[in-house]
């Protein structure tokens, strides 16, 4: 005899999940209320942006009810694989690329390293031509291969600005043996965008693989992989309002890769490990929302920025911006670096203080250090504040920040 489905059963479920998103559905109403009466402000996008609501009610479904192994052959199993190889396809299809092209990583730093990993054990690349720009999840395994004698490195001449020198990226390739050039599209900390479509094709007439770290221009602008000479790109979701823990790589058809994580055959025998398929199913809704607000994020986060330059260049004159911080189109829209006279006081707890969130980095000053400051030999007596926007900040937000800016400025100098 059939025993139907449990009807009781399936309504709790429901039950249940409405009730996690009223729960949502309050939180973000209490956050809103709290946020005029404090001015609490979130400009530290860079780090990791705030999950959209959309995404969270996306993925609850993958919390509570589907919530089989995509390796179980049976339905709860067979319906999350569904799942996964549908959202490998929207991702792919956004992205002009072959679903077999993109592998479900832990984030970022995890398909930077299965990139280069693939490029040395995969390919046998010996060379790696890179930037003093790029994120420790490229230049610290770097610096751990060549200490193990796998590799050696060479780093791209750059201005002060740090705009690279692709005459010399064409330099190192023509004198060396095949390398893997890994550049990023653009740089965290000061927002300096690279034409990767240039460097894309100076090692496609190199014969030269290619790896580009788009983690911080991903669902920020768009991809088109057919176009693109690339091999390898990787992505991370908590950077456009999905998840955090999950990200992808893609890797062109062809490219040998070499396997990072041991152990169960999934993502076909590369990346080995129960997939975090709520994650997946919330990067893809993240990247498909990116993808339709494109445009109208795109100008209204850029009118946000340079509306507060030209503030902050009218009620601080004393302030500067780094690398091409400042200039539209040859630095992420989403990306302010601010070079500001050291003060007697800190900064950024200051400005904590007054519940905004930025964050800093001086390639001088004592505690945190940060390489790409230090790459740009900025002048001494000065700290860097980044600030990062995001589609969910406003110009009230912003005239708050400039006013309590001013307000240290003065205290301080008095
Ligand atoms: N690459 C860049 C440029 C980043 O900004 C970050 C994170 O800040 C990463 C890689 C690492 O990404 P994840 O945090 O997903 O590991």
């Amino acid at each position: 005899m059939l025993i139907p489905a449990p009807l009781i059963g399936e309504t709790d479920k429901q039950q249940s999940i409405k009730a996690a998103m009223a729960a949502a559905r309050r939180f973000l109403v209490r956050k809103r209320r709290l946020k005029t009466k404090y001015m609490k402000i979130y400009l530290d996008n860079a780090a990791t942006t705030p999950l959209d609501p959309a995404v969270f009610e996306a993925m609850t479904p993958y919390l509570l009810n589907h919530f089989g192994n995509p390796s179980s052959q049976h339905q709860h199993g067979r319906e999350v694989k569904q799942a996964i190889e549908k959202s490998r396809k929207t991702i792919a299809g956004l992205l002009n690329a072959s679903p077999d092209e993109i592998i479900f990583t832990s984030g970022g730093t995890e398909a930077d390293n299965t990139a280069i990993l693939a490029a040395v054990f995969g390919s046998g690349i010996h060379h790696i031509i890179t930037t003093r720009f790029e994120h420790h999840a490229v230049l610290h395994l770097l610096k751990k291969l060549e200490k193990d004698g796998e590799i050696y490195v060479s780093y791209i001449a750059h201005d002060e600005r740090g705009n690279l020198d692709l005459n010399d990226l064409e330099h190192l390739l023509k004198t060396s043996q095949r390398s893997l050039v890994s550049v990023m599209h653009a740089n965290n900390e000061i927002g300096n965008i690279n034409d990767i479509g240039l460097i894309g094709g100076i090692c496609e007439k190199y014969n030269a693989l290619f790896h580009t770290d788009t983690v911080q221009t991903m669902g920020h602008y768009k991809h088109d992989l057919q176009k693109l000479k690339i091999h390898f790109l990787t992505a991370s979701a908590h950077k456009f309002h999905g998840p955090k823990g999950i990200g992808f790589l893609y890797a062109r058809k062809g490219t040998q890769l070499a396997k990072l994580i041991h152990g169960g055959g999934q993502e076909s025998e590369l990346r080995a490990g129960t997939e975090n398929i709520p994650g997946i199913i919330g990067l893809t809704k993240a990247l498909e929302l990116a993808y339709a607000g494109l445009k109208e994020h795109q100008k209204y986060i850029q009118q946000l920025k340079d509306r507060f330059i030209t503030q902050l260049t009218e009620t601080l004159p004393e302030f500067s911006f780094n690398g091409n911080s400042a200039i539209a189109g040859k630095s992420l829209y989403t990306v302010l670096s601010i070079n500001v006279p050291t003060l007697q006081v800190d900064l950024l707890r200051c400005l904590d203080g007054y519940q905004i969130s930025v964050s800093g980095g001086s390639a001088c000053a004592a505690g945190a250090s940060s390489h790409v400051l230090k790459a740009l030999a900025l002048a001494p007596g000065r700290d860097t504040i980044r600030f990062s926007f995001s589609k969910f900040n406003t110009k009230q937000e912003l005239d708050y920040v400039i006013d309590k800016l001013s307000l240290i400025y003065q205290l301080v100098a008095a």
